[in-house]
């Protein structure tokens, strides 16, 4: 069965196989990676090998940290603010352009002064603002936006413009892995691994490490940045499996795929397989997006009808094409094609909205 689901979504067959084969014994443990210390050796070299493989897939250089985090990307919505804006006296920025960029900023008032630089919630999150929509201040605390709405499959093509001053900052939760990046440009990026890069526990932040300084020492010791960081993502014990299938997850997109170019290659080839068939089917369906902002990702649209909704999502489950009912907020059909989804699998759903169209327009 292919599957579209948004996340926890689907993984590399071969990583699963793996993990598989290794659940009972670790190679070289003598026990399963579920039964072992987080302080053993096995185990930390398990970490940095997760670590090296996201460094050498995004080139990052030893003026980030990167950590290995819980409380899922919605923690970081507060940790966010209450490290770098909070007691600051400077605003923090936000563009919000889904229902993530939102709940970002509902948890970003409770800790610091903030401005919402431009919301597109007038268009029911179809797109993204021009650098000359919106402006930031020489003395913002930061940016903040969200490369990739998941649920109203809006990707931002490029990063916003910012003032150097101000530091630069992804939810990346949803398009992390799926294309190169500069790094240098961003002051923070972080993503939960459960959609691209691996199972629900995780969230990864690649740092500047400078920021790490910022965070008051008043705030809860989970909440500041730097104890992970000094502690080498050990403060307390990490989401050893997760980080474990992460770094595995890291090694197939080097070794097998070659890499985050070959990569963005290859999700450009299977989104323009389902755009291609939303534009082309006489205007039996729509798209959610406007074509510039058109998600790598999540492909979201909508048929005629609720009848014919269900009914597509029901004969796409009899042709094991699952998981395809979009979120209950923007309703229609989202398709989320990240990294694990076989190229096969976007030209099964292509063919079958064809055919669905001819049969049903
Ligand atoms: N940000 C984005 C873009 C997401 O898609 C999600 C989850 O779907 C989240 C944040 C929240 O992630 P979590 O459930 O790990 O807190």
């Amino acid at each position: 069965v292919f599957n579209f689901s948004a996340g926890p979504a689907a993984l590399p067959l071969s990583v699963l196989k793996e993990v598989q084969d290794e659940m009972l014994c670790l190679p070289g443990a003598g026990c399963s990676l579920l039964e072992m210390s987080h302080r053993n050796k096995i185990f930390i070299d398990i970490l940095h090998d997760a670590e090296n493989g996201i460094r050498s897939l995004l080139n990052i250089s030893d003026d980030y940290a990167v950590l290995f985090l819980q409380g899922g990307a919605a923690l970081q919505f507060s940790m966010i603010p209450a490290n770098l804006a909070k007691d600051t006296g400077k605003k923090a920025n936000y563009i919000t352009t889904g229902t993530w960029g939102k709940k970002a900023v509902n948890e970003g008032k409770k800790e610091c002064d903030f401005e919402v630089v431009y919301d597109a919630a007038d268009s029911n999150y179809n797109h993204v603002p021009s650098a000359d929509q919106y402006n930031i201040s020489d003395d913002a605390a930061y940016l903040y936006y969200c490369s990739n709405e998941t649920i109203h499959g809006v990707q931002f093509a490029d990063e916003p413009t910012v003032p150097s001053s101000v530091p630069l900052i992804s939810d990346a939760s949803s398009d992390f892995l799926c294309r190169p990046l500069d790094i240098s440009k961003y002051g923070l990026m972080y993503a939960c691994a459960q959609k691209n890069a691996g199972p629900a526990g995780v969230t990864v932040a690649v740092m500047r490490k400078d920021l790490l300084e910022r965070g008051s020492a008043t705030l809860p010791g989970y909440m500041q940045y730097k104890n992970h960081a000094e502690a080498d993502s050990e403060w307390n014990t990490p989401p050893t499996f997760a980080i474990y299938v992460l770094g595995k997850v890291a090694r197939w997109l080097q070794q097998d795929i070659g890499g985050l170019a070959a990569m963005e290659k290859i999700n450009r080839e299977k989104s323009q397989l389902l755009y291609d068939a939303i534009d082309n089917n006489s205007g039996f369906y729509k798209g959610h997006a406007v074509t510039e902002a058109r998600s790598l990702m999540n492909v979201t649209f909508n048929l005629p009808s609720d009848e014919l909704l269900a009914k597509f999502v029901d004969e796409a489950g009899q042709h094991e094409l699952s998981a395809l009912k979009g979120h209950r907020s923007v309703g229609g059909i989202r398709a989320s094609i990240y990294n694990a989804m076989p190229t096969e699998g976007a030209q099964a759903l292509a063919s079958f909205m064809n055919d669905f169209a001819s049969k049903n327009g």
